[in-house]
């Protein structure tokens, strides 16, 4: 029987989020549903409602999710009722060609739920990143639940759905920072901090915050941050450079995603160093201008991160462990649990620098 629960939705562009039933079918072949504990407000959610990502609205939003499976559908072997789960939005198929090559997370076909979730008329809802999780149960592929220690907080481990894995994979898997490494990360919100976060466990010994807001780089020394850089006041390259012995970082993380940002990770690297970006710029923008000679010359590698390169079976559980062991700080990323009635207010804090993730927490009846 399909269930009519509240969800998140985005109706038109612009327009403030509603909280509305919403109706979920039961999982069909290779389906699961799962009932929602907590998820995190992304910039992306905001990003959907204001059009920039699409404009197949309604949208149901919320995307940094962690519940229980509550049923599977025809087929699933992966979980099983009573699992509980962090989401995903890269289900890997294991068949494309990155699949075959052995490398699933580039996999170029990861897939979401068939059957669509709807209004109560009918309306078919687009689930953001093909999960929909502001919401008190949500359809996902079976894939798309990745099974972690049910110890774990909800509120916590979700963010590990998307900001925090797309951070710490950008230091650890796609940076490859390595002990004795020096990082500098320029943007200091969830997806910086993770970063930074990442650079510590993976064992780098000078670790350069970089924002234009004092009370974020406060934030990123709690996280590992070893030297700030306030940017409006000082010009970052020249200070990563400073506190790199004159040379400039190993790895340099843009964690905006705008040119200006991108230009200056490009020239705060050492030698051969590498710049990853992570941080999602807009269709609009364009690659400063760099000098070719300096793109040769200075070697080294210039590597996007797409989901921090993560492959949720592999990345989940192993940093859920990390959190369990208190070696990776994930409650210091919920700065406050709301309910599902409040991401409008969520949004609008995100302009202001001290939250650095609003987590819906979801109990039931609303
Ligand atoms: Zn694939
Ligand atoms: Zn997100």
């Amino acid at each position: 029987m399909p269930q009519t629960v509240k969800g998140v939705v985005a109706r038109e562009k612009g327009a403030p989020v509603e909280l509305v039933d919403i109706v979920v079918p039961d999982p069909g072949p290779g389906e699961a549903v799962v009932t929602v504990e907590a998820c995190g407000v992304c910039h992306t959610d905001l990003h959907y409602r204001e059009g920039g990502i699409s404009d197949d609205f309604p949208f149901l939003l919320g995307h940094e999710a962690a519940g229980t499976v509550e049923a599977v559908g025809e087929g699933v072997t992966e979980v099983a009722p009573g699992d509980f789960v962090i989401l995903n939005w890269r289900a890997v198929c294991g068949q494309c060609r990155a699949c075959a090559k052995g490398k699933p997370w580039y996999c170029f076909d990861t897939h979401n739920a068939d059957q669509k979730m709807t209004l109560t008329d009918g309306t078919e809802l687009s689930p953001a990143l093909g999960i929909g999780a502001f919401a008190e149960k949500t359809l996902v592929a079976a894939g798309q639940c990745t099974k972690v220690d049910p110890d774990a907080e909800a509120a916590a481990v979700g963010l590990l759905g998307c900001g925090v894995m797309a951070g710490f994979g950008a230091a650890v898997n796609t940076g490859q920072v390595d002990r004795g490494d020096s990082v500098a990360v320029i943007g200091c919100g969830g997806v910086g901090d993770a970063a930074i976060a990442g650079a510590r466990i993976a064992g780098a010994t000078t670790i350069i915050a970089v924002d234009v807001d004092d009370r974020k780089l406060e934030k990123a020394r709690e996280l590992g941050a070893t030297h700030t850089v306030n940017s409006a006041q000082d010009d970052a390259v020249e200070k990563i450079r400073e506190l790199t012995g004159g040379f400039g970082a190993d790895v340099v993380i843009d964690a905006v995603g705008r040119p200006e940002t991108y230009e200056q990770a490009f020239f705060a690297r050492d030698l051969a160093g590498t710049v990853v970006l992570v941080g999602v710029p807009t269709p609009e923008m364009k690659v400063p201008e760099l000098p070719l000679i300096e793109v040769f010359g200075r070697g080294g590698a210039l590597k996007s991160s797409w989901y921090g390169d993560c492959l949720p079976s592999r990345d989940f559980p192993m940093l859920v462990d990390l959190y369990r062991q208190g070696r990776f700080d994930l409650d210091a990323f919920v700065t406050e649990r709301i309910g599902l009635g409040d991401v409008e207010a969520a949004f609008e804090k995100m302009h202001g620098g001290d939250v650095l993730r609003s987590v819906v927490m979801i109990e039931g009846e609303q």
